[in-house]
């Protein structure tokens, strides 16, 4: 069951960032960063010197890690003082994450690693009772901010549970760190441009039940949304602002007590497609899943905003690395399309459009008609 949080209203609105484009200019004078949502209990936030940080980092911390993050800060050969480290290779399956042992001694976990490896950190401080200090390696997904983990119930199941592990006590973040990193450095933003096809699901999910309803959390998720669409036409994609707009995205969820305002339909595919994808032994980052999923989602709700989320899914390069691969893509998009179950409580347009995603023909034409528009935009204007 996920316990609902208390609930805090942000007591300063988002700030619209540009009331209009600007033009092209080397002296813009807007504020160009999203400010943060004011949330209860939400993590403290503080800069720091990853490098220096890690070096140093106290005996009482059990230090999770991805391979390939602490390869790029020259630090894998280095050996940590911390108590315990665990890489993130490990399985997220339930079943993995309940060997790992935490010694008596750490008093606070650690994680220095991007969704996977902080989901696992995540569980871990949760069932552990320890303090959680996040350093994202990359701003790939929004799971730093969430109070939630994703985990597959089964490496070979097909299923995946959502658990209730709370914020995280610190994210410590890096900008210099994260301003030399090239690929993957905008995937997080999939996570607030989803919130566009989310709050079209709940407003489908209102419609059949007017209870679910909650007008402050929706209001408040489409600033998310309609900021995050001004600052990637205003060119202001710097990582203070990408980070602050994932938290929010984030948070916002938080104070939902679900995912409900940034998770719809588009995940439910995003879910389906990097399971398959793992399956398949080639997996997924969570940007390009979801970046395909608001795609697909937007066209079968026929989203008023559906030129808006492609021009932006194109700008941040969320499927590029498929270039050239469209075929491929396509055609597991559209085995996936006639996969997918509902949510089991949340109603989206896959409830509604079932019928046709089970038909073949229907998912193979939605699926290569996106894939194409989205790669190969040329050929759809
Ligand atoms: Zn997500």
């Amino acid at each position: 069951m996920v316990e609902k949080p208390t609930q805090i209203f942000n007591r300063n609105e988002i700030p619209r960032a540009v009331d209009r484009i600007p033009e092209k200019s080397a002296t813009l004078e807007f504020k160009p960063e999203a400010e943060l949502l004011e949330v209860d209990d939400s993590p403290e936030i503080k800069e720091i010197d990853v490098a220096k940080h890690l070096s140093n980092l106290p005996d009482n911390q059990f230090l999770i890690y991805s391979p390939t993050a602490l390869h790029n800060l020259g630090l894998e050969d280095r050996m940590f003082a911390s108590c315990g480290r665990s890489d993130h290779d490990t399985s997220i399956a339930f079943a993995e994450l309940k060997k790992i042992d935490i010694p008596k001694n750490c008093e606070e976990i650690t994680v220095f690693g991007a969704g996977r490896a902080i989901d696992i950190a995540k569980y871990l401080a949760y069932m552990h009772g320890k303090k959680l200090n996040i350093i994202p390696s990359l701003l790939s997904t929004n799971s730093m901010g969430t109070p939630f983990g994703c985990y597959e119930n089964l490496s070979e199941d097909r299923t995946k549970t959502t658990l209730h592990t709370g914020y995280a006590d610190k994210i410590l973040v890096d900008f210099d760190y994260l301003a030399t990193l090239e690929s993957g450095r905008l995937y997080g933003l999939a996570d607030v441009l989803s919130i566009t096809t989310a709050l079209h699901d709940w407003d489908m999910a209102i419609a059949q039940d007017p209870s679910v309803q909650n007008e402050p959390i929706y209001q408040n998720a489409r600033k998310i949304a309609t900021s995050c669409f001004q600052q990637i036409e205003a060119g202001a994609l710097d990582n203070r602002t990408i980070f602050n707009l994932i938290v929010n995205s984030a948070y916002i969820t938080g104070l939902a007590g679900s995912g409900r305002p940034e998770s719809g339909s588009e995940h439910i595919f995003s879910k389906f497609m990097e399971l398959e994808a793992l399956r398949k032994n080639d997996p997924m980052m969570h940007g390009v899943s979801v970046g395909l999923g608001i795609a697909l989602m937007a066209t079968l709700q026929n989203n008023k905003d559906r030129q808006h989320l492609f021009a932006a899914i194109r700008h941040l390069g969320l499927v590029s690395k498929y270039k050239g691969r469209e075929e491929e893509l396509a055609k597991l998009a559209a085995y996936v399309l006639t996969q997918l179950d509902p949510h089991p409580v949340r109603y989206s347009i896959v409830n509604a459009r079932l019928n046709d995603l089970e038909n073949t023909s229907f998912s193979t034409d939605l699926a290569y008609t996106v894939v194409r528009a989205l790669l190969r935009p040329k050929d759809h204007e």
